[in-house]
This record gives structure tokens, sequence and C-alpha cells, in this order.
């Protein structure tokens, strides 16, 4: 079996085209997963907000609704996927990434309910983007781990946009996981700068909100962005803090400046942070030293 992997491992660092076909069509299918994880994560904590403030007022529950309350299974699992309108169940030709969506037109195939085009889009995304990754790293383990970090921050950046939310269940984990990846070699700092990156990334945040709040009285952030920063500290290391705060508010000034023209100045939305962060720091993860270089050139160095 162990045989097995290492011939595996080798096609794949020989053969770059089977990695990548590879690579691409794995997330392709996680990209349909993201889909899922990004409608029912949110769902998920609004259901344990409301099981918990029923616990706490217990009291003036009716046992009936305490029953029905424990009955329903929800996670990223169970239930199957119906259509949101008609509950028709999508049956497993139905849920191919992007295929299935062309197949039926972008519609349900019972009540004829438009599917979003959003669905297919986060598929070909995640196929996209992890591709990139794959293509720069090579069939490496670092190229691995990054390409999960992409999977998580597309699921972030959606979640954010939605809800202006970014959900503990995927920014902690990504704490750990970059602070054991330095540990084991994987990540290209030492443990020491992981540590220092995580606790800075949050702590740095965390002094900018407060400031910002106590001058202005408003808040511009929330607390998944502290955290979300203390993940690229931890991969990427305490050096690489400044350079990616420094895009996510650039990437927030084009972007903002672009949806302002395209939606006029009243019916502009507030956009979450959440997202210019995981573009600035997933830019950042792939051409940190380019990005670096670019900001000192144009300051005259
Ligand atoms: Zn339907």
């Amino acid at each position: 079996m162990h045989d097995f992997f290492l011939d595996i491992i080798t096609v794949m660092q020989n053969q770059l085209w089977f990695y990548l076909l590879t690579i691409g069509l794995v997330s392709l299918c996680v990209g349909s997963f993201l889909n899922v994880v990004i409608y029912r994560i949110p769902e998920m904590m609004k259901r344990e907000w409301h099981s918990e403030c029923r616990l706490l007022l217990a009291d003036e529950l009716k046992p009936t609704e305490q029953a029905k309350s424990k009955a329903e299974v929800f996670n990223l699992i169970k239930p199957n996927s119906t259509c949101p309108k008609c509950k028709t169940a999508i049956k497993p030709w139905q849920n191919i990434p992007v295929i299935s969506w062309l197949l039926l037109k972008g519609r349900c195939a019972s009540c004829n309910t438009p599917i979003s085009i959003r669905y297919p889009i986060v598929e070909m995304l995640t196929a996209i983007l992890s591709l990139i990754v794959a293509a720069t790293f090579g069939a490496t383990d670092i190229a691995l781990l990054y390409v999960f970090v992409t999977w998580a921050l597309i699921a972030l950046t959606f979640i954010d946009i939605d809800h202006m939310l970014l959900p503990d269940q995927l920014t902690l984990p990504l704490v750990w996981l970059a602070l054991i990846a330095s540990v084991f070699g994987v990540t290209e700092i030492t443990p020491t700068d992981a540590i220092i990156g995580a606790a800075c990334g949050y702590l740095s945040l965390w002094s900018i909100f407060w400031l910002f709040k106590l001058v202005t009285g408003k808040e511009g952030m929330g607390y998944g962005d502290f955290k979300l920063l203390a993940v690229f500290g931890a991969l990427l290391g305490w050096q690489a803090l400044l350079t990616i705060v420094l895009l996510s508010s650039v990437v927030g000034a084009v972007i903002g400046i672009a949806l302002l023209s395209i939606q006029g100045k009243d019916k502009a939305t507030p956009i979450p942070f959440g997202p210019y962060l995981a573009i600035a720091g997933w830019a950042t993860l792939l051409w940190g030293e380019q990005i670096q270089s670019l900001y000192f050139n144009s300051l005259g160095y």
C-alpha cells in the first residue's frame, strides 16, 4: 500500500499534466461541496444559537416545541440537498459540478425555478484557483497545503459576503493547521515566526479595531477578520503581515470604487473586510516576494 502511494507521488512529480488534471477534477467536486458549506454553516450556526437560547429559556417552552427542535438533523451531510422551492431531492446526475447546471440550463428539473449561477461560478473558481496554486508550487506538500487553504478561503469569502461572518469553525482550524505545518517544515518559515505571526496577525487588527471604534464609534471589522489575518501570519510569518494589510486596503479600494461605479453611490452596499483580506492574503501566499519588491520600488528603494 505504501509503495502504491509512493508510485502515485512519483507519477505526479514526473507527469505535471496528470497532477494538474487530478487537482482540477478534485477541486471541481470540492467546489460543489463548498457550495453546501457556504449555505449550511451559517444556517447551522443560526440553529445552534437558537437552541442555546431555547435551553437558556427552557422554562418558557412547551414540551412539544422542545421535542421538535431536537428531532431535526441539519449538518453538512444531512439532510440531502433539495430544490429550495419545490423540495424535490437533487439526483446524483444533477449534482455534477458545472455540467449539471449547464444541462439543466440553470433551472430546477421539477419546478423550473432558476438555480443561481453562483453555484457553477464557485465550482469553476475553486478549480481555477487550485490549479494556479498547483502550477505555481508543483507536486509538493506546500502546494497541497495551499490548495486546502484556498478551498477554505473561498468558503470564508462567500459566507462573509452573504452574512458578514467568518465562522470560527473555518478560521481557527486553519490557524492550528498552519502552525503544525511550520513545525513539520511544510511552510518555509520557522515555528517561532509562525507563532509570532499568528499572535501579531490577531492583535494588530484587534488594536486597529479598538482604536477606530474609540475614535469614530464605528466598527469597520469583526473578530473573524483578526482570526483570518492570524491564519496568514501563521502561514507566512509575522514579516508578511504588513504586506497583506496594505494589499487588502488596495484591493478594498479597487473593488469599492468598482462597485460604486456599477451600483451608484446610493445603492452601494457595505462590504465586509474578510474577502479583501482573503484575496490579499492568497495573493501574498503565491507572489509575496514580487508584491513586496513592488512596494519597495514604488517607494523608491
Ligand atoms: Zn424545484
